[in-house]
């Protein structure tokens, strides 16, 4: 199927538009200080000597590189901007000007140790290549400027032949996944058949024996053949970056086998090893997933990039096949564990995202920090959100010859290309959504989502796969209700941090308590399910909720007799994503059920 590009689409309103904003208003511009002040920039000129204090790491031409997409994408959906441009256009003339003959470009390594290129399958030369070319590919699709995507293309050529033609790099496959989607990416810009190929040689290559031994190592993926995986192992965004290569090659060469450990994988993730907020990596040792139901809240990783990736995943798959599940886990992450990551500001960002912070136990351990910052040392997070965020509305629409299927609802119109489609809606502040279309296809597949138990239709309408078809005639309205009340949700019993728990949620969204509302020993709050839940003001763009809270009376001894006395309290809970904003704070997602 094809996808309605997200550069025909503007977000005219609602949530989406307000993160648009403060991404094009504060955010690109905050992470372009923040890696002019680290150097990163300054790398590309490559006068740094070996040995030098501040000489560039492996990665950090990525991070620079998804700065650049992201510049792209504001262009692409707001206008040319002179400024981005200008920096845009600097970072290109530098990145050709140092590019060897093969047109080989790595900061770290051309500097550093010319001697050792391509010598080390763990230290992102391919990860920093893949990504430096989905920029050029961002930037010539938003100005028509080819410069770049020409450097890219020869740097790729060179990949191919050192990889795949003359296999003659010291490893065989990207140790950090990127590149493959990426030569995906570059293939549908310059339908040149090559980076498809080579997308798909590594894509088959991994997990196969090196040098004569198989890898029983899952870090990398590296301890089977990929069509063989069963469950999702190692460290998340590596599984997941490699996951959505996979998807385009199984889509692009229709590869059932392909599509098959996809879905699996898909299924192992969502069904057993995912967050409710969407994030994913339940452990900070590898960055990595661990074992069913292991989902513990404090110690969570769940990494804004491995969030990231997991939507990039789920939303190849609603593409593929349209089945609501797949836009679902889109949502589930887009609206929580995602955005998360970014502050109320978007000047701080999180790494982790933690479903619970204790500040007597969390500033004592490694991690998760307990604060958003301005940058890391591994700054991946930031340059991931302001690339996300621009290009959002690339997710909410797909069709084929006969059906447009909506994945999303976003307040939205689309402003280019053959359908023109106009959403008016404030969700997820409401389910209150307004369709207008005139557009040449049978039907029209509205998207129910799985939080949804009831709903409304204006028009006759045929549910499969999750999604309401709707018959079309020339110019239609078609109005949707979503009915949206506050759930409580409980987890699944072998998730054992979470026994007698519940969360709360309303629509899509995930809410969380916050000690700065309602105190100390957030743990020891109880909610009852059958209580009275009510909305109250949206200091955070979408609602809070207001109920009664009940905890233990406090007592100064360690123990005592117990009894089933509870103090009433106005119990206030805040979406998640919008924790820590307002200072170091106890947060909980999982309460006690009363
Ligand atoms: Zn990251």
């Amino acid at each position: 199927m094809d996808k309605i590009k997200f550069s025909d689409i503007r977000i005219t309103g609602g949530l989406w538009r307000d993160k648009q904003d403060m991404v094009k208003n504060v955010t690109i511009d905050a992470v372009y200080n923040r890696f002019c002040e680290t150097h990163r920039f300054e790398a590309l000129k490559c006068t740094w000597k070996e040995g030098d204090p501040d000489c560039p790491h492996i990665f950090w031409d990525s991070d620079v590189a998804k700065w650049l997409e992201s510049a792209a994408y504001i262009m692409a959906t707001e206008e040319r901007d002179e400024k981005l441009e200008k920096i845009f256009d600097d970072a290109v003339d530098l990145i050709v000007k140092n590019s060897d003959e093969h047109g080989y470009f790595n900061s770290h390594f051309l500097v550093t140790r010319q001697n050792e290129r391509f010598c080390h399958r763990g230290e992102h030369e391919l990860y920093c290549a893949g990504h430096l070319i989905e920029a050029a590919v961002a930037y010539y699709e938003a100005t028509g400027k080819d410069k770049f995507l020409k450097a890219m293309c020869k740097y790729a050529d060179y990949i191919e032949q050192v990889f795949k033609l003359e296999k003659s790099a010291e490893f065989f496959t990207p140790g950090h996944p990127e590149l493959e989607l990426a030569l995906v990416r570059l293939y549908h810009a310059t339908s040149d058949k090559r980076y498809l190929e080579l997308s798909k040689y590594f894509i088959d290559e991994h997990g196969k024996p090196e040098n004569g031994e198989i890898s029983n190592n899952n870090y990398n993926q590296d301890d089977m053949p990929l069509r063989d995986r069963i469950t999702a192992d190692g460290h998340c965004v590596r599984a997941l970056y490699l996951f959505c290569g996979m998807a385009d090659i199984a889509y692009e060469y229709n590869d059932s086998g392909l599509l098959e450990a996809c879905k699996r994988l898909f299924e192992n993730i969502t069904n057993r090893r995912m967050y409710i907020t969407g994030g994913v990596g339940s452990t900070y040792m590898g960055e990595s997933f661990t074992v069913d139901y292991d989902l513990p809240n404090r110690k969570a990783y769940a990494e804004t990039c491995a969030a990231i990736s997991l939507a990039m995943f789920a939303g190849r798959m609603q593409a593929i096949e349209p089945n609501s599940k797949y836009a679902d886990i889109v949502e589930k992450v887009i609206y929580n564990g995602f955005l998360s990551g970014v502050s109320m500001d978007g000047k701080s960002f999180f790494y982790e995202n933690p479903l619970e912070i204790d500040p007597g136990f969390n500033n004592k351990e490694r991690f998760p920090i307990t604060r958003r910052q301005e940058i890391f040392s591994c700054s991946c997070c930031p340059p991931n959100i302001t690339r996300f965020i621009p290009s959002i509305a690339e997710y909410m629409y797909s069709y084929n010859d006969s059906v447009l299927y909506i994945h999303h609802y976003m307040n939205s119109e689309t402003v280019g290309g053959s359908i023109g489609i106009v959403q008016e809606t404030n969700y997820p502040a409401d389910g209150e959504i307004l369709i207008k279309c005139n557009i040449d296809k049978e039907y029209i597949a509205l998207r129910i989502p799985g939080w949804c138990k009831s709903f409304k239709l204006s028009l006759p309408y045929e549910m499969k796969n999750g999604y309401a078809f709707v018959r079309l005639s020339g110019e239609t309205e078609i109005r949707l209700t979503l009915d949206m009340p506050i759930e409580a949700i409980a987890a699944n019993k072998r998730v054992h941090e979470n026994a007698g728990r519940i969360a709360i949620m309303r629509g899509p969204v995930v809410y969380c308590a916050e000690g700065v509302d309602n105190g100390a020993d957030l743990k020891n709050v109880r909610v009852d399910i059958h209580g009275n839940f009510e909305l109250g003001s949206a200091e955070f763009l979408l609602p809070s909720i207001k109920t009664t809270g009940f905890r233990d009376a406090d007592f100064d001894s360690l123990y005592k007799f117990a009894d089933d006395a509870y103090e009433e309290f106005p119990l206030t809970l805040i979406p998640y994503y919008a924790f820590a904003n307002r200072g170091t704070s106890e947060m909980l997602v999982w309460l006690l059920k009363k």
